[in-house]
């Protein structure tokens, strides 16, 4: 089990069903299934209504030239369990009746409505926006530079020209909370972040590079701290576009952070008591329920921090 409780994330809620995707007629089979369901994407966002998202009939397959096939449902939820799940890319939007919803549902993104969702419609969310980012910018064979086809229920993309497979990408991030050895916390905010709003610093993996080396890297990268222990705790998919982030505690003697000014304009220690009572306030921001961000504050904190109201 994860030591990152506030993370939910754990629990597999549906059954990718990598056996039966393999079959070439399998997309076409689930397409003839009245009970068959459909979550459909534009530019990120889904239909939401009552707080769950809308999973549209079969009918609207015929919107969009393919569909992925993301599997099948292994909790009650919005969804029964059982239920076969696609999902496809609108061009443009439609409005929710087309779509088989209510017409007050209204199109938003996974930011907007994700601390609503039951765990099942926030992974299916999830889901659905990593494999369709993937499609949107890998039409192409990167080796020779011909269309693709779609196959394995939209899970590889194969090329005509050289036989070439490419499968779905995933880009591993590491985001840390930074303890002094005074049991501080050590947050960090960008320019472009409203002033008050702090989190735990983050960066890409590189090439070649362990996790443990990327930690060490990123945070004297950033804040000029230096890392001497290192330790693993939870991750998240986090697929705008492609992250998957995971999350650590690292521990510092460093007591003075040196902003690199780029990516990271403001750096801070917080004692516990400090950050509960700046939170609770409102004079700062961290950040939200549901990001990896703040279940690594709270794993630090040892218990919930409230926001202030409205925050
Ligand atoms: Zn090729």
């Amino acid at each position: 089990m994860t030591p990152l409780e506030a993370l939910s994330w754990q629990q597999s809620v549906i059954d990718r069903g990598n056996e039966r995707r393999q079959d070439p007629g399998f997309i076409s089979s689930l397409s003839a299934d009245p009970a068959t369901r459909v979550l459909v994407v534009h530019e990120g966002k889904v239909l939401v209504h009552d707080a769950a998202l809308v999973y549209s009939p079969v009918e609207v397959l015929s919107k969009s030239d393919f569909s992925v096939y993301l599997g099948s449902s292994l909790v009650d939820s919005t969804l029964p369990a059982g239920t076969e799940l696609l999902t496809i890319e609108l061009r443009e939007a439609l409005s929710p009746e087309d779509l088989g919803a209510p017409a007050d549902a209204r199109w938003l993104n996974f930011r907007q409505v994700a601390a609503q969702l039951t765990l099942a419609d926030a992974q299916y969310l999830i889901e659905a926006n990593a494999i369709l980012n993937w499609h949107r910018v890998h039409t192409h064979c990167p080796r020779c530079g011909v269309p693709t086809s779609i196959e394995v229920s939209g899970w590889v993309r194969h090329c005509p020209q050289d036989g070439s497979d490419h499968f779905p990408r995933t880009d591993p991030a590491i985001i840390v909370a930074v303890v002094g050895a005074d049991g501080r916390l050590l947050l960090g905010g960008g320019a472009s972040w409203e002033e008050h709003r702090y989190s735990t610093l983050a960066g890409f993996v590189e090439p070649g590079e362990s996790l443990e080396q990327a930690v060490v890297r990123e945070i004297a990268e950033e804040v000029g701290v230096r890392i001497h222990s290192v330790n693993y705790l939870g991750s998240q998919a986090w697929p705008f576009p492609a992250s998957l982030m995971l999350g650590f505690i690292a521990s510092t003697d460093d007591v003075e952070p040196k902003p690199d000014g780029v990516e990271v304009t403001r750096a801070r220690w917080f004692s516990k008591e400090e950050l509960v009572a700046a939170v609770n306030s409102g004079e700062v921001v961290i950040s939200h329920r549901v990001s990896i961000a703040r279940a690594l504050i709270e794993h630090w904190y040892g218990g919930r921090i409230e926001d202030a109201p409205g925050k």
